[in-house]
């Protein structure tokens, strides 16, 4: 897929049709959620399926404990950066082995509004 770049250009994709980096004007890179569950279900699948959920789920929890450290003592941007990208990745991996499309399941839950109350800005009472 080629996609414009944010000065009107057009960027040509690299790795094949795998992952589409995008430099936003502020020169950092972003990444497109389905791009990046397939960029992990490349690189990792093989041994994913084989581990399957419940080894996953522990793999997942034990970067959420990471996170949650990282955060509690304070560390640097760049560090809760990798323990948040850490959680993704093991989140999208449990995702891969269960087949569901993450970006699809987002899209459904949350693409129209709250699902409690079906607004942009959510006006549900018992989540303040
Ligand atoms: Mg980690
Ligand atoms: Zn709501």
């Amino acid at each position: 897929m080629i996609i414009a770049d944010s000065t009107g250009g057009l960027l040509k994709p690299w790795r094949a049709d795998m992952v589409r980096h995008i430099r936003d004007h502020t020169g950092q890179t972003q990444m497109d959620l389905q791009d990046f569950q397939q960029l992990i279900d490349k690189m990792y699948s093989h041994k994913d399926r084989q581990r399957g959920s419940e080894g996953t789920f522990l793999w997942l929890m034990e970067e959420m404990g990471e996170l949650a450290a990282a955060i509690a003592e304070g560390k640097s941007q760049a560090d809760k950066g990798e323990e948040f990208a850490d959680v993704m990745a093991w989140l999208v991996t449990l995702a891969n082995v269960e087949n569901i499309d993450l970006s699809e399941a987002l899209h459904a839950k949350y693409g129209q509004g709250c699902p409690g109350c079906g607004k942009m800005v959510c006006l549900c009472e018992e989540k303040p």
